[in-house]
C-alpha cells in the first residue's frame, strides 16, 4: 500500500530516523521540503545565494531515497521577506526571493526537484511587506506556469477570501489551480473542490476522518519540522502512517487510500509512483 506525506521537512533533530519511523510504520513516498536559509546558515545577498540551500537539501532528498520514495520541494519561504529585509530592506529582500524562484524553476527543469514552495506570511506585516510579498508569490506562479510544476502554497490562516484570491493571482498567470497546492489545509475538501486550490490536510487529530467525508480529492501531510527545540512539531513522521490505518479502520478501503496516496499525488504533481 502507498502511503504519502505531502509536507515534511528533515533538519537537526532525527533526520533519516524520521524516515526510519515513517517507513516502519508503513509510509512509502514523501514529499521532503527544504528550509529557511537561516536553517543552513546561510546568510543571502542574491538569489544564486539559494544555491548552497538547494544543493545541501538534495544532497538529503538523495540520500532520503535510500529508505523510502522522497520527491524534493525548494522553498523559498514567505517569511524570509522579514529575515533577509530586516539586514537588506525588504525591497531587495523580494528582489532576492524572486530570483532564488527562477533559482528553484531551473532546478525543477533539470528534473532535480518536482515543486516550489511560496506563499505569504502567516503573521501580521505591514501593507509594504504584504504587497511585496504578493509580488514574489505571483512571481513563483509564473516560474511554476513557465517550468511546469506545483506551488506549494504556505500562507496566512485559512479564509475562503484568501484562497479565491490566490486562486486567481494563479489564474492571471494561466498556472491551473490545481497546481497550487495548500499545504497545512483545515479538512474542508468541499470548499477547496469549489476553490480549484488543491489541499493537503494537515494530519492532525481527526482531520484525515473528517477529510475523507467530504469526498476523496485532498492529500494528506505532517509539516514534521524536525527541530531539536521543537521535536515533536508539528506532526511526528509516524502520523500520516497512523491516520491512514484509522481511516481503514473506519470503512475506507484501499482503493480510497491508494486514490488520496497515490492517485492524487501522481495527477497533481505529474510524478510517477
Ligand atoms: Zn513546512
Amino acid at each position: 500500500m502507498i502511503i504519502t506525506d505531502d509536507h515534511m521537512h528533515l533538519y537537526n533533530h532525527l533526520r533519516l530516523k524520521a524516515l526510519e519511523q515513517f517507513k516502519e510504520t508503513g509510509g512509502t513516498h514523501v514529499f521532503l521540503v527544504s528550509l529557511l536559509c537561516h536553517h543552513y546558515d546561510v546568510r543571502p545577498n542574491s538569489g544564486k545565494d539559494f544555491a548552497e540551500v538547494f544543493d545541501r537539501h538534495l544532497s538529503l532528498v538523495e540520500k532520503a531515497n535510500r529508505i523510502v520514495k522522497a520527491y524534493a520541494v525548494l522553498s523559498v519561504h514567505p517569511a524570509e521577506i522579514t529575515v533577509i529585509g530586516g539586514r537588506v530592506g525588504f525591497e531587495r529582500a523580494a528582489e532576492i526571493m524572486k530570483e532564488a524562484l527562477d533559482l528553484a524553476g531551473k532546478y525543477v527543469e533539470e528534473g532535480k526537484a518536482v515543486a516550489i514552495k511560496s506563499g505569504r506570511p502567516h503573521y501580521p506585516v505591514n501593507r509594504q511587506v504584504w504587497k511585496l510579498s504578493n509580488e514574489v508569490l505571483m512571481h513563483a506562479f509564473e516560474v511554476a506556469k513557465d517550468v511546469g510544476c506545483v506551488v506549494q502554497l504556505h500562507t496566512e490562516r485559512y479564509s475562503k477570501e484568501g484562497m479565491v484570491e490566490i486562486a486567481e493571482m494563479a489564474d492571471s498567470v494561466g498556472l491551473k489551480r490545481e497546481r497550487v497546492v495548500k499545504h497545512f489545509s483545515p479538512p474542508r475538501v468541499r470548499e477547496f473542490e469549489e476553490i480549484g486550490i488543491f489541499p493537503s490536510v494537515l494530519a492532525g487529530n481527526d482531520n484525515v476522518l473528517k477529510a475523507a467525508e467530504q469526498g476523496d480529492r485532498f492529500m494528506v501531510e505532517t509539516d514534521y519540522i524536525d527541530d531539536k527545540k521543537r521535536p515533536g512539531a508539528v506532526l511526528g513522521p509516524k502520523t500520516v502512517p497512523k491516520k491512514i490505518k484509522e481511516l481503514l479502520e473506519n470503512g475506507y478501503d484501499e482503493d480510497f487510500v491508494y486514490k488520496i496516496c497515490a492517485e492524487n499525488v501522481a495527477k497533481v504533481y505529474g510524478v510517477e509512483l
